[in-house]
Parts: structure tokens; C-alpha cells; sequence
């Protein structure tokens, strides 16, 4: 890597656009990576096709297991009719999908291409040697049976896509990044800069992304975050899925808000983190709109750090903002350097990581220096969730994944308090705990990587 002409070393860690971005829940892995492969292929469909050409969809891996409850088949439906996240506003996957089952086929920039959503859509659990946990392949069928095109992807963590139309899959992540944390702070002491300020100039060196730009970006998904908090806390009723679970965070905040005494074991913030997490987790759980940080299923977790800080510090929404820049660039570095796709390493690459992303804004917010306080907070709160299974029960974004959140809140506001007491001296680094978590993750068995086969998801009886 070379020094960029802003003097920052150039570096291919994703972009803020990437990291934190509008979603739909339930899953960014298997909801916003399978609609965004499907809205690319579908397009070179349009492109490549003749009228009487057919769209066919095979799901593999984590996808196969767990694609049905994170609604992966209904993204599909939806990315193939041109929806993303933002279209999605107003209406919801279910509807459309419910518009393009019944049409039968759907319509790309001005064409008709038959897709059947009960037929065309193939949940394939048996597939081995797959160039990753989350693969799918779309094809495009001629009337005779022929193949005319064929395209494999895989929806790597956090709602990105890799192969095919965005790319290679890049094998070398297997083998871990080259992008420290220590090689960013360093550069931060060299050039006088916080790890605000460095993001910034990553996001101009690397993605030719203006301040402006960057800024706007960030004052709309904190606008999202706080939305789907405040939403998550006036909705009632029972989420979607067999569980028929019971939305919580409501009345969680009523009887907060009557401080009933018991709620107060820990502290008010912690009580009303825990509520802010769950507010937005279950958003997520109902398809609502929410913001990857860094994914869907880990949503909660910063906005509900960052509201309370906010709320109790009387913080600047710009404050927040470069607080946000600070977790963006820590998610970043855990998605660069291991994963953040809970089919790739378990829980630990979404709720550790949104723990470690919270936990470091979070410093960064109360002023904590880069090297002995951010990079040791997020450490502190990545370090505890080493091996944290993914296991969610029935296959739903739900248990155990919305209290997660609540649990990932506490423990980032915790390791950021812990890290501003601190004097420094740690004796474990921001990279090396997302190395141990990479390598963590690839010993993990297939059963505790979204595959809902083991753990919690094989001990429970709760389904429908
Ligand atoms: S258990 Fe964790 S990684 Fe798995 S779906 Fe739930 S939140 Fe995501």
C-alpha cells in the first residue's frame, strides 16, 4: 500500500456507504445481499434475454437452511422486479412479492421475464464445496430448456455481494486482511489526526467520496438508526414467523419510564440501552426499515449506545456523526480482516462486531485517544464475544438475536467505560482479537454458523 496524495495510506477497507446503509430486515446477509444480486442479474437479463426466458434461483449453504425464515425467496421476488431497500419505502417484501408470484414473471427495464416464485426458487441444502457459506446462482433459461446466461454470488456480510456482476469472491479473506488497526493509528500519530478525521480522508483517497457527501450519508442513516429505535418503541403486537413472538420493547420502556425499581439493577443507561436495542432489533424482526451496523441483525446495537450517550452527554448530532464515521471504520476492519457474516463466523462477526463498532464510537464520542482507549475498547468488547454461536431458532432474526442486541449495548457501553478509565498498557490489540476471531470463526462447525442446526436452535421446541 502507498501513501495517497491526502497522506493517508491507501487502504481497500469498504466505504461508510457500505458499512452503514438502509436496509430492510430481517437479515443483511439474506435479505439485502440475495435482493441486491437479484436486481443485478435481473438487469443483465434485460440486457441478454429474449421474450419467453425464464429466471431460476439456487440457494445454497446458510442460505438453504435459514433463507426461508430471513425471507430470502421474497428478496429475490423483489430485487428481480428492481426493489432495493429505498424502494421498498411505503410498501413491503411480502406485497411485492405477493404482485410478482402472482403476475408470474417480472418486469426489468421495460421487458417481461417469466419467474415463477413458487417453481424458480430453489432451497439447496446439499451442496458441497461452495466458494462460500452464502452462495447463490441465478440463471436465465431459454423457452427450449437452453442456459443463456448463468451468474454466481455471494452475499458476504452486511448486505455486500461479491462474484459475478460485483466482482470476485475474494479467497484471500480467508487467509486474513492486511489492513490493521495498528497500521491506522499509526498513520493517525504521524499525520495528527483522529480516527474521524482519518475516515474522512479514507473515504475521499479510496472512494472518491466528498466530505460532503460523507456527511450527508451519515446524517441520514443516523436519522434511520433513531427511527427505527423510535418506531421499535410505539409498535405492539407479535412479529412475523412461527414463533408468534411478542413485540417487548414498549412496554420495556413503560415500565422503565415508571422506574419501576427492580429495572434498576445496573444503571438507568444501561436499562434504557438494552430497550433502545431491542426497540430497533425488532424492527428489524418485522422487515421494518433499519440500518446495517454492520448488519441487519446486529442493528441495534450502536444507534442504542450512541442515543443514550447522547441523550445523558447532550452530544451534537455532529458529534454523533463522527462518532458514527469511528464504528464504520472499526466494522470495516473486523469485515476486511475476518467477517461479519454470522454464515461465515458465527454471532461473533455481527453482534461482537456491532459490540466492538459501538464501543469504540462510543470512546471516540467521550473523547478517548485513539491508541490506548478506541482501539482498547472495541477490543474489550469484540474479546467477549470469541465463538459466539449463530443459532437462531426456527431460522428467524429473532431469538436469540434481539436480545443480543440489548446484551451487545451493555457490553460496549461497558468496555468504553472500562477503556476511558483505563491508563493505558493493554496487553491485547483491537488486531489481534479480530485475528483470533477470524480463525475463531473458521473452527467454528457449520452448525453454529446460521444454519440453525445446533445450539440454541437445536435445544428449543418453540417453533409453530
Ligand atoms: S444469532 Fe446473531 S448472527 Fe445469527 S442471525 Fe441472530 S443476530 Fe445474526
Amino acid at each position: 500500500m502507498a501513501p495517497s496524495s491526502s497522506g493517508v495510506v491507501v487502504a481497500s477497507l469498504p466505504s461508510v456507504f457500505e458499512i452503514l446503509k438502509p436496509a430492510v430486515g430481517p437479515s443483511s446477509s439474506h435479505t439485502l445481499g440475495p435482493m441486491a444480486a437479484a436486481q443485478a442479474f435481473a438487469r443483465l437479463a434485460a440486457d441478454r434475454g429474449k421474450p419467453g426466458d425464464r429466471i431460476r434461483v439456487e440457494l445454497y449453504g446458510s442460505l438453504a437452511f435459514t433463507g426461508r425464515g430471513h425471507l430470502t425467496d421474497l428478496a429475490v421476488a423483489a430485487g428481480l422486479a428492481g426493489y432495493g431497500p429505498r424502494e421498498l419505502a411505503g410498501t413491503s417484501l411480502e406485497e411485492v412479492a405477493r404482485g410478482v408470484r402472482e403476475a408470474g414473471r417480472v418486469r426489468v427495464e421495460g421487458r417481461d421475464v417469466l419467474f415463477d416464485l413458487d417453481q424458480d426458487v430453489v432451497f439447496d441444502a446439499t451442496a458441497k464445496n461452495l466458494p462460500h457459506p452464502n452462495t447463490m446462482r441465478f440463471s436465465l433459461v431459454a423457452s427450449d430448456g437452453s442456459g443463456v446466461l448463468s451468474e454466481t454470488y455471494a452475499s458476504v456480510g452486511g448486505g455486500r455481494v461479491a462474484g459475478g456482476t460485483f466482482g470476485e469472491l475474494d479467497a484471500s479473506r480467508a487467509e486474513g486482511g492486511t489492513i490493521s488497526m495498528s497500521r491506522v493509528l499509526a498513520e493517525c500519530e504521524r499525520a495528527k489526526i483522529d480516527l474521524a478525521e482519518y475516515a474522512y480522508r479514507h473515504e475521499e483517497a479510496d472512494h472518491a467520496h466528498t466530505r460532503s457527501a460523507v456527511d450527508a450519508h451519515l446524517g441520514e442513516m443516523w436519522g434511520m438508526m433513531r427511527e427505527s429505535v423510535e418506531r421499535g418503541l410505539a409498535a405492539e403486537g407479535t412479529l412475523p414467523g412461527t414463533l408468534r413472538l411478542e413485540r417487548r420493547a414498549q412496554g420495556l420502556y413503560a415500565r422503565f419510564q415508571k422506574a419501576l425499581p427492580h429495572f434498576h439493577v445496573l444503571s438507568p443507561e444501561a436499562s434504557l440501552a438494552s430497550i433502545y436495542a431491542i426497540a430497533a432489533a425488532e424492527e428489524n424482526a418485522a422487515g421494518g426499515a433499519v440500518v446495517t451496523a454492520p448488519t441487519c441483525g446486529s442493528c441495534g446495537v450502536v444507534p442504542a449506545c450512541l442515543r443514550v450517550v447522547q441523550e445523558k452527554m447532550a452530544c451534537s448530532d455532529d458529534e454523533i456523526l463522527r462518532a458514527l464515521l469511528v464504528a464504520s471504520l472499526i466494522g470495516a476492519m473486523i469485515a476486511t480482516n475476518a467477517s461479519i457474516s454470522g454464515a461465515e463466523v458465527g454471532c461473533q462477526g455481527e453482534i461482537g462486531a456491532a459490540s466492538a463498532m459501538a464501543a469504540g464510537a462510543v470512546c471516540a464520542l467521550l473523547g478517548g485517544n485513539p491508541r490506548d482507549q478506541v482501539d482498547r475498547a472495541a477490543e474489550s468488547a469484540l474479546e467477549h464475544y470469541l465463538g459466539l454461536t449463530c443459532d437462531p431458532v426456527d431460522g428467524l432474526v429473532q431469538i436469540p438475536c434481539i436480545e443480543r442486541n440489548a446484551a451487545g449495548a451493555v457490553s460496549a457501553l461497558n468496555a468504553a467505560g472500562l477503556a476511558m478509565m483505563s491508563a493505558g498498557g493493554d496487553r491485547v490489540s483491537f488486531d489481534a482479537v479480530v485475528d483470533a476471531m477470524r480463525r475463531t470463526g473458521l473452527d467454528l462447525d457449520a452448525r453454529y454458523k446460521e444454519t440453525a442446526r445446533g445450539g440454541l436452535a437445536a435445544a428449543t421446541d418453540l417453533g409453530g
